[in-house]
């Protein structure tokens, strides 16, 4: 801008200036002209009034003192004096427009261009009374000629006035910018510039306040959307129609264990590349919502993508990311429950279903029917205690409880247990002790005594012949303490960390053996999982174990 107000300027100056030099050279040159004419007539005039009153003799007089050129002619056309030349030697000048002019009217005037000489002639005729006519010429150099000698001048006036004009216009320049350059573009209405200014100026304060409260406006969007986002506990990420990356939350980063800036900004790909995720990135980018699920160290993701569509075009895509591990290994684990299920209860129902057809088909004498009988019972008491146990399971897996939470006390729970278990005990030589003191907790009745009864049954299923089975019940600072000890075979390191699986069993004929379901300790494990507390497990082979839940305060 700067330079075309300059470059403006300049033109207009260089303009005005050629202009107007021309038109005062032209002015100036007419009436140097026109003067010359009014000299060359009064000389003609006087000195046709100086031949007529005193004779032709004036002429060679005058003819040092007069700067024009004096002709005298016959009024047959015959040059008879001629002050510049020889008169004999010139031809006929009745043609001569000024002298054919003065010959008829009395006066005549004629203005000619000598090409030989480049110069202007202006002829003024005048006949004298005696016919014959007087003529006067001067002569001036024409406008070329004139203006081609005026050129060194000008071109000199032309330099200098071009470099005033340069450094004005410069000058006016920064002067006529500088009050713009000083606008402050935040606050326009505070800045003192040019009145014409002022439409714009309001314009552009009221263009500044849209922006600061669309800014403003888009800042609290973002702000809600990033605290939304990073308050999820679900994986978010936003992407744009070209798959980059506009947003990624906390909980999306962790789970690809990636960072903000190799993320945000690049391709959805730098997040992962694996097949599902993939899949669902392209499908969704091509307007198409999509699911899968993803395995990423060890965790199980359900990937939901959803296209962002503007007049049935993609704009972006939203891919929520949810960790249902839990829920797929619960599905896993249940599956496997099932099929357990089907196999431990078929194997008491098929041996209940041979001696049942070897008495049905009359094969079997008489004297085995007891033994058969026993074998029967014996098969089915696993059965209900199975039935009992995988109900028992279910009831905690499912949180189904009809059950309220009591004041319960331990030590009393501990005794009925061992009241009940004791004529097993008995039966096998192992004495049932108990120590420790009352302590309550709160909790559900039914689960505790199945807690302790499973603990109890286990350390004198396990036990060796006369061995001893104690329950401890003690109050510590950290809670109540329940102890169950026993002098049996133990559990090998290796099982001890399986022994509360569903149906694990660390000698499987033992256990049947003794009626063992494989299902008491994993109810054992949920039972304290539901009253929040802690079991312990401490076993050596051949030393016995001791079972110890610590029930917190
Ligand atoms: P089971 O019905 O077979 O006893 P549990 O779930 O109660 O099933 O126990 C799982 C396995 O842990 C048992 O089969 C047994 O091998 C082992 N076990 C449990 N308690 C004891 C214990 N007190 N002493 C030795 N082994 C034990």
């Amino acid at each position: 801008m700067k330079r075309k107000i300059f470059r403006s300027m300049c033109l207009i100056a260089s303009l005005t200036f050629i202009l107007t030099s021309l038109l005062i050279f032209f002015v100036l040159y007419g009436e140097f002209y026109n003067s010359m004419r009014d000299e060359v007539r009064k000389e003609a005039i006087y000195v046709a009034e100086a031949i007529n009153g005193s004779g032709e003799s004036y002429l060679s007089s005058i003819k040092d003192t007069t700067l024009s050129r004096i002709t005298l002619i016959a009024a047959d056309g015959t040059v008879l004096y001629e002050s510049d030349a020889d008169a004999s030697k010139m031809e006929n000048h009745l043609t001569r427009p000024e002298i054919a002019s003065a010959l008829k009217n009395g006066t005549g005037e004629s203005t000619r261009l000598s090409n030989t000489i480049g110069k202007q002639t202006f002829y003024y005729a005048i006949r004298l009374d005696n016919g014959n006519v007087i003529r006067l010429a001067n002569t001036t150099s024409s406008v070329l000629s004139v203006f081609m000698r005026c050129i060194p001048y000008f071109l000199i006036i032309i330099l200098f006035m071009l470099v005033l004009i340069i450094y004005f216009s410069r000058w006016r320049t920064k002067n006529i910018v500088a009050p713009i350059n000083l606008i402050d573009l935040k606050e326009p209405l505070s800045t003192e510039t040019y009145e014409e200014l002022s439409p714009l100026l309001l314009k552009l304060s009221k263009q500044n306040t849209q922006i600061d409260n669309q800014i403003d406006e888009l800042k609290n969007q973002k702000t809600e959307l990033d605290s939304i986002a990073e308050s999820m506990n679900e994986g978010l990420i936003i992407l744009g129609n070209n798959g980059i990356v506009l947003l990624a939350n906390n909980s999306a980063l962790k789970i690809f264990n990636a960072k903000p800036d190799i993320v945000i900004g690049k391709h959805v790909f730098n997040i992962n590349r694996s097949m599902a995720f993939r899949t669902i990135t392209e499908r969704v980018l091509k307007c198409e919502p999509a699911e899968a699920l993803l395995t990423l160290n060890r965790h199980y993701y359900q990937l939901m993508a959803t296209p962002i569509e503007k007049n049935s075009n993609v704009t972006g895509a939203v891919i929520l990311i949810l960790d249902v591990t839990e829920r797929s290994e619960a599905e896993q684990r249940r599956r496997e429950f099932t099929a357990n299920v089907s196999h431990e209860l078929k194997t008491p129902l098929t041996a209940i279903l041979g001696y049942a057809e070897i008495i049905k088909d009359g094969i079997a004498k008489p004297e085995d029917y007891p033994r058969f009988a026993e074998h029967i019972y014996a098969e089915a008491t696993r059965l209900i205690a199975l039935v009992k146990d995988i109900i028992n399971l279910s009831k905690l897996d499912e949180g189904d409880l009809d059950t309220v939470r009591e004041t319960v006390d331990l030590f009393e729970l501990s005794n009925k247990v061992i009241d009940t278990l004791k004529p097993f005990a008995d039966s096998k030589g192992i004495s049932l002790l108990i120590s420790g003191e009352h302590a309550f907790i709160t909790g559900v009745r039914q689960i505790l005594y199945e807690i302790i009864f499973n603990l109890c049954d286990n350390a004198i299923k396990y036990n060796t012949i006369d061995g001893t089975v104690k329950i401890t019940v003690s109050k510590e600072a950290k809670g109540i303490l329940l102890k169950v000890k026993d002098t049996g075979i133990g559990i090998p390191i290796e099982h001890q960390s399986r022994v509360f699986e569903r149906f694990y069993r660390v000698d499987k004929s033992h256990s049947k053996e003794t009626g063992g379901t494989g299902l008491g300790l994993s109810i054992v494990k949920h039972g304290v999982l539901y009253h929040n507390a802690k079991i312990k497990l401490q076993s050596e082979p051949g030393n016995g174990t001791v079972f110890e839940i610590l029930f917190p305060n």
